[in-house]
């Protein structure tokens, strides 16, 4: 702990900062709690936060929809934020999950270092290996503030990545009633 603290005092002395100035004397500090919250994920069992209600769900197999979901990650190459909506779909086999549960799931994976591509592929995994669903679409817009605070790409521009499994990427139908939703803007 101190020791991490110790090295954000560096961080602040190499950008050419006074870290015993009144403003920066509890950053150390804050950094390291604010560090931990967005790193949460790497402690949390996302197989725990999926226990399937086995009732309910063996009647229903249409799609179920969540759109729009925010999450806060960071990019495993800067450690800078990358944050916007996550859309989930599922076709359920007998088994649902509460909504605020998939949520939950975006968290685990989102409050760790990531890139965008492996984010969206854990979170579709994770519903496809703990639900055992007929299948599983996942959208992900984000936008990349390593890029776009550098100017290597345009402000407002979004990086766009996809995961399917089963029918989603079986049945040409499912797969375009899912994707023609999670693109849309609204
Ligand atoms: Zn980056």
């Amino acid at each position: 702990m101190k020791q991490v603290e110790k090295a954000i005092r560096d961080l602040l002395l190499f950008i050419g900062e006074d870290p015993e100035r009144e403003g920066l004397r509890d950053t150390p500090k804050r950094v390291v709690r604010a560090w931990r919250e967005w790193t949460r994920g790497y402690h949390q069992n996302p197989e725990k936060i999926l226990r399937a209600f086995e009732d309910g769900g063996e009647n229903y197999d249409e799609m179920v929809v969540v759109r729009d979901l925010p999450f806060y990650s960071h990019c495993e190459h800067h450690l800078a934020p990358f944050f916007g909506t996550v859309t989930v779909a599922y076709i359920p086999n007998g088994r649902i999950v509460g909504l605020s549960k998939i949520g939950r799931l975006v968290d685990v994976y989102a409050r760790r270092l990531q890139v965008q591509e492996r984010l969206t592929r854990q979170i579709a995994d994770a519903l496809d290996t703990h639900l055992k669903p007929k299948g599983v679409g996942v959208v992900i817009r984000a936008r990349h503030l390593c890029m776009e605070s550098r100017g290597i790409c345009k402000q407002g521009h979004h990086t766009v990545t996809s995961a399917l499994r089963g029918e989603f990427l079986k049945d040409g139908k499912v797969r375009q009633e899912f994707l023609s939703l999670a693109y849309t803007p609204h």
